[in-house]
């Protein structure tokens, strides 16, 4: 399997519209942030988590062409908005779409046309499939099981797809319920936005230490903000975890 990070930057992106801080002035590719999405491949199928505004730039970017399944986190709009660019995949079948009934609740309510039961050639033609924490479900010969974690107000879902963990926005891992999912994972690619706490979301510092306790043998952070750089991160905690970068290709 392998997975290719499309985006690993926070809501804003980095770098930020007319922000001149060192890490948004930064030559360095590795600080250059699309809005945070996976994008995973096993030989037969081909599976998207979330569609956010650099939904079509990332997949040109990675020379990616073909898509079996959407999945979501939740329906925020950095991890939705480029639901639109999804009708390439749609032209002569629906594609399914998989999250909470919230999540889906409120992206159907954003993006009507996509889920009518008319089909149009020109338009997304998507399936609504609600999905429950900790119960699995396929899409072709990869399987997922969502977990349900605290994003500040609301809920979000975490997925563990065949030892890995991705879950991008969450302030409470909810570790009474999750603790047996989550223990061991070959990677743990865990939202961490920056050094200071912050209400809707972990700091590297918190996302770190859930991640050490849970024993995962690699920790990836993603949806990353404009306070350090990738190099900068890479150094925070002696090499033990690692900062996710755009276009990260990883085989597991
Ligand atoms: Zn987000
Ligand atoms: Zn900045
Ligand atoms: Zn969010």
């Amino acid at each position: 399997m392998i997975l290719t990070f499309l985006g690993t930057g926070t809501s804003h992106g980095v770098p930020v519209i007319g922000c001149d801080c060192p890490v948004c002035k930064s030559d360095d590719q590795k600080d250059k942030r699309y809005r945070s999405s996976l994008f995973i491949e096993s030989e037969k199928t081909s599976v998207v988590i979330d569609t956010g505004y650099e939904f079509r730039l990332s997949m040109l970017r990675s020379g990616k062409s073909s898509l079996d399944g959407v999945i979501y986190t939740h329906a925020h709009s950095d991890h939705i908005m480029g639901l639109d660019d999804l009708r390439v995949f749609t032209h002569e079948t629906r594609l399914n779409a998989y999250s909470s009934k919230e999540a889906l609740d409120e992206i159907e309510a954003k993006f009507p046309y996509a889920f009518s039961p008319d089909f149009y050639g020109g338009l997304p033609n998507l399936n609504r499939v609600e999905v429950k924490s900790h119960v699995p479900f396929s899409i072709g010969d990869i399987e997922f099981t969502p977990f349900r974690v605290i994003h500040g107000q609301r809920e979000a879902f975490g997925y563990v797809f065949d030892g890995v963990g991705y879950v991008p926005d969450v302030s409470d891992m909810l570790l009474d319920e999750n603790r047996d999912l989550l223990e061991n994972l070959d990677i743990l690619i865990i939202g961490a936005l920056r050094r200071k706490p912050h209400p809707t979301h972990l700091s590297f510092d918190e996302a770190y230490s859930i991640a050490s306790s849970l024993r995962a043998k690699r920790i990836i952070f993603t949806h990353i903000n404009h306070d350090l750089s990738y190099r900068d991160i890479s150094f925070l905690y002696q090499g033990r975890a690692e900062s996710a970068y755009d276009t990260l290709s990883l085989e597991v």
